[in-house]
């Protein structure tokens, strides 16, 4: 166990909740630094189990095992959001846990994080908590559709959402978000936004209470996943600044040590929306892997293990491309190519729709 001001020294554990490919990212660049991973997770042979030092195999509400790997660790850290917040908060009674929960709390559930953007001045397409049929016709009243119903919890993906176009839609969009173990879905209803693009912004926040945010970058789903990102983004340097702000007012604000990645919508007229957020590393920000200086994994290990955070320093235009499914299977022009760098995830199965990869195409900056 460490105290919470010292820095970890090269050799200490950085424990994982979660063994996707974002930690199996995040334990190579903690080697890189001479640290150790513990990867905990649910699933077998998991991306980040290959590279991990260590890995425990168990469910998130097994409290038992939850402790055992709070003694074995250093820190923790989670690179996964829907771990229950409950354990993560038993696991800040054996543990210095970075994150902290109320960073959690708050992006699980998409009102808590509405009221948040706007406790902190942020604004968000116009919303409405919906909790039963009636709410929704009321929320239908106040938010002209076109707009979209999202589940509150564990929606990922686009998963969990309808678009309404009328309101004489709103008793079969109500259904259609089911009842999950048997009860009336928690939502919101959401405007639907025009927007000129979407952008978002990864910012850090130290155990010494330094903010730092990376460069927005530019994303385009496909699908309601992510199929690019693109830095810089064409954006003006006003919105650039405003989209940073928030990201680095809100870490403040949780008093989170660790990263926070904000989704953001641009309007046309150059109004920042925001959308979503994840304390974790995110998937628009895998450019950072190879656009130069710290990238958001050693960001966020630097943070959790109590290190300073540089500045982040972008010496490339960089397009992230995802390999999504069969994607993975045609990689020889990328290959090819000497401005591409492949990172794979270590997945067995290309499935439809499962991150297998991704690929930055790099360039020197251009501005
Ligand atoms: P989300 O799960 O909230 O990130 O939504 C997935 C994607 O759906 C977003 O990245 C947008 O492309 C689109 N989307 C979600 N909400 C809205 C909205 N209110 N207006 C327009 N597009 C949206």
């Amino acid at each position: 166990m460490t105290t919470k001001d010292a820095a970890l020294p090269p050799g200490a554990t950085i424990g994982i909740l979660g063994n996707g490919q974002l930690g199996r990212m995040l334990s190579l660049a903690a080697a890189r630094l001479g640290y150790r991973t513990h990867v905990y997770g649910p699933d077998k042979d998991s991306p980040a189990e290959q590279v991990a030092t260590a890995s425990t195999v168990a469910a998130y509400e097994d409290q038992a095992t939850l402790a055992a790997f709070a003694k074995a660790v250093d820190v923790v850290t989670f690179e996964f959001e829907n771990v229950p917040a409950s354990s993560v908060k038993f696991l800040m009674e054996h543990a210095i846990v970075r994150p902290n929960a109320r960073a959690l709390e708050v992006a699980q559930d998409r009102a808590k994080e509405k009221t948040f953007f706007a406790a902190i001045g942020a604004a968000t397409p116009p919303w409405r908590p919906v909790d039963s049929l009636e709410d929704l016709v009321r929320a239908l009243a106040d938010i002209p559709p076109p707009a979209v119903l999202k589940t509150a919890r564990f929606g990922y993906d686009g998963k969990g959402q309808v678009k309404i176009k009328s309101a004489d839609e709103a008793a079969a969009a109500w259904k259609a978000m089911g009842t999950p173990n048997g009860i009336a879905p928690h939502a919101v209803l959401e405007g639907f936004v025009d927007f000129s693009c979407e952008i978002s912004v990864i910012a850090a926040r130290g155990a010494d209470g330094t903010t730092v945010a990376f460069e927005p970058t530019e994303n385009v789903h496909k699908n309601h996943i992510l199929a690019t990102s693109i830095v810089p983004a064409a954006i003006k340097p006003e919105v650039a600044r405003r989209a940073a702000e928030i990201a680095q007012k809100a870490v403040t604000a949780l008093d989170l040590v660790g990263l926070l990645a904000v989704e953001m919508f641009v309007t046309k007229d150059n109004h920042v929306l925001c959308n979503e957020m994840a304390p974790r590393p995110h998937n628009s920000g895998h450019w950072t892997m190879d656009g130069g200086g710290c990238d958001q994994f050693e960001m966020l290990v630097r943070a959790a293990a109590g290190l300073p955070l540089p500045q982040p320093a972008r010496i490339a235009d960089v397009t992230m491309l995802n390999l999504i499914g069969d994607d993975v299977n045609h990689l020889n022009a990328f290959h090819a190519d000497p401005a591409a760098r492949i990172h794979l995830y270590g997945k067995a199965e290309a499935r439809p729709g499962r991150k297998m990869g991704h690929v930055n195409l790099v360039k020197p900056r251009s501005r």
